[in-house]
């Protein structure tokens, strides 16, 4: 194919759309502001800008421990160090009805990498996946680059951002490769009970498809709902799920995630699969040895009271985030964040008076208050925002303070 033909082909299969891409011209609009006010992001799902969202001591300390050993700067197996499969292994585990082996487990660049690779492993021609709206456009844009076709169906806010499993038995079809799950998730802040992910699989199970589950925001669940992993019916079927250490250690940058195949009854052992799989991160190349080699002591070494702590100011930020939003008449939240650090709020446009939708609300927000929050649209979602809560409280307050004042200024009068 000729290269114009393929990008052709991209721009009309594409979403377009990424978060990173509006995020910047977000940002170009508080540029332009002639005000003096300091910006404040609940924009882009980073918190370690934010002190009080740090990693813990002792997980710096066994990098550090690590890179000085002096005994992994060389190359690491392309699927990941043998310690560190099997370290994650140990860890998914733990809350699983069956162990995993180190052959389950595939090291890579982030949770980011290990989508890649999960769309890449399934995709073939004419096939189509199954995708969340509101959602991660991460997926949409794996998908368009393999030309596999993106199939959304809706979370219901009404139900907790439950899954619409109707939805999803008349989307999909024999050409389905996967379903993919988000849980905890993001942009929503749900977290399924063991009884909608049971129906999950279920339906799965009826429609014969994978399921990917992206637990990227794993035991993140401050809510009333316990975490469980989909893992749990992975003897009903095949489930592949993608992690990393980015959000649960508040590491994003360090880029170090996996691929894992739960897989109990052995749909993904057959040896031509797993001769792709390993081909493909021949390509992929792995995150640094580093890294790699310190998982399992960051994995054994952090204390609880670190993940307690974390829990605890992500469940005061969602309070504070929610109770400022009620003061706040043009948006509504349907549903309090029980989990991962982002929820989605309604935006009311009939209050407002020259605001003609979420993207509109969004650049004269950034532009008059230096608040940035996401249009819902660039998460599928018209005329909704996604806010980030793990923000410093006194900033999330002061960001509320700004929105309710934006709110007067541009509310209808009647
Ligand atoms: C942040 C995020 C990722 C990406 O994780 P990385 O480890 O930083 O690549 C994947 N999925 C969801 C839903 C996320 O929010």
């Amino acid at each position: 194919m000729e290269i114009e033909a393929f990008v052709n082909h991209e721009a009309k299969t594409a979403s377009t759309i990424t978060i990173r891409g509006i995020f910047s011209l977000l940002m170009q609009s508080v540029d332009a502001n002639d005000g003096d006010k300091s910006v404040i992001s609940l924009g882009l799902g980073d918190p370690t800008i934010y002190t009080c969202f740090h990693t813990a001591d002792v997980v710096q300390k066994v990098v550090i421990d690590t890179l000085q050993s002096g005994n992994f700067n060389g190359y690491a197996p392309t699927v990941g160090l043998l310690q560190t499969r099997r370290a994650i292994a140990e860890y998914l585990s733990r809350d699983l009805p069956y162990k995993l082996t180190s052959d389950d487990v595939f090291i890579t660049s982030g949770c980011t990498q290990a989508i890649d690779v999960s769309v890449a492993m399934l995709a073939h021609p004419g096939t189509n996946i199954l995708l969340p709206r509101p959602g991660f456009p991460i997926y949409d844009l794996c998908a368009a680059f393999r030309q596999v076709e993106v199939r959304h169906y809706d979370l219901l806010p009404e139900r907790g951002w439950e899954v619409d499993l109707e939805a999803i038995e008349s989307l999909a079809d024999q050409n389905t490769i996967a379903l993919v799950i988000i849980n905890p998730g993001n942009p929503c802040g749900n977290v399924y009970s063991y009884n909608h992910l049971k129906k999950i699989a279920e339906t799965a199970k009826k429609l014969g498809t994978v399921v990917i589950v992206d637990e990227v925001y794993g035991h993140l669940a401050f809510g009333s709902n316990p975490f469980v992993p989909m893992g749990v019916f992975g003897y009903d079927i095949p489930i592949i799920t993608v992690g990393s250490l980015s959000k649960r250690w508040i590491v994003p940058g360090w880029r170090l995630g996996w691929f894992v195949t739960n897989d109990p009854c052995g749909t993904f052992r057959k040896p031509k699969v797993v001769e792709r799989i390993k081909k493909y991160f021949d390509i992929l190349g792995g995150p640094a040895t580093f890294i790699q080699a310190a998982v399992p002591r960051i994995i054994t070494e952090t204390e609880e009271g670190f993940f307690r702590k974390t829990l605890d100011m992500l469940k005061h930020s969602s309070d504070v985030c929610c109770k400022e939003i009620q003061d706040i008449p043009c948006i509504f939240c349907p549903h309090k964040p029980d989990g991962s650090i982002t929820m989605m709020v309604k935006l009311n446009l009939s209050l407002l008076d020259d605001i003609s939708d979420d993207i509109d609300f969004c650049f004269k927000l950034a532009k008059e208050e230096a608040v940035i929050v996401l249009p819902g649209t660039a998460v599928g979602l018209k005329d909704w925002l996604r806010i980030t809560f793990a923000v410093d409280p006194s900033a999330l307050e002061e960001a509320m303070k700004r929105m309710k004042a934006f709110y007067k200024r541009h509310a209808k009068k009647w």
